[in-house]
């Protein structure tokens, strides 16, 4: 039995492009913060799984190899900073117009991860800068944490404005917890 963190990437690990995608390394640009709370759940022993809608491989702007080059570099940045990486990486190559059951608000990376890892959802939390993220997060049985200055008032359990209140939430959790 586990407990782990769903992490979005774009607007949660790494800096959202206005109106594009990441498409080289150069492009991924950690968001402020991110280090300090992904070391944080980490050593409480959560599993770090990201899920990630990536549909611009289907779109042919990138291809799975270069995404492969953008994560791989995103894990060694990682282990350099913090001493721990994503304990696995689930994205979703398909168009919006696929009806696919893995690109979010649908469940299938969350599904799979669940069953891989032993996960119990309603000890675990998801992690997005979008209502989908939500979405998605809560079919599965998740808490969920919604980081966004401008969206307010959804169905996620937590609003906040920014990574460094999620890290204040999680401590503040873990002690209570304690
Ligand atoms: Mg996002």
């Amino acid at each position: 039995m586990n407990k782990a963190f769903f992490f979005d990437r774009d607007g949660i690990v790494n800096v959202k492009l206005e109106n594009d995608y990441v498409k080289y390394v150069d492009e991924f640009i950690f968001e402020q913060n991110f280090f300090q709370l992904f070391e944080l759940i980490k050593k409480q022993n959560y599993l770090a799984i990201l899920v990630t809608n990536q549909q611009c491989i289907h779109k042919g702007i990138i291809t799975d190899n270069e995404l492969y080059e953008i994560h791989s570099y995103m894990q060694s940045e990682l282990l350099k900073h913090t001493n721990y990486q994503f304990d696995d990486i689930y994205y979703c190559p398909d168009l919006d117009s696929s009806g696919s059951k893995y690109r979010k608000p649908e469940t299938g990376m969350f599904d799979d991860a669940i069953k891989k890892y032993n996960i119990v959802p309603n000890i675990s939390f998801t992690i997005g800068d979008a209502i989908t993220d939500i979405q998605a997060g809560n079919k599965v049985g998740t808490k969920t944490i919604l980081v966004n200055k401008y969206i307010k008032n959804t169905e996620a359990n937590f609003h906040c404005d920014n990574l460094n209140q999620v890290h204040n939430i999680i401590q503040t959790l873990s002690n209570i917890i304690k």
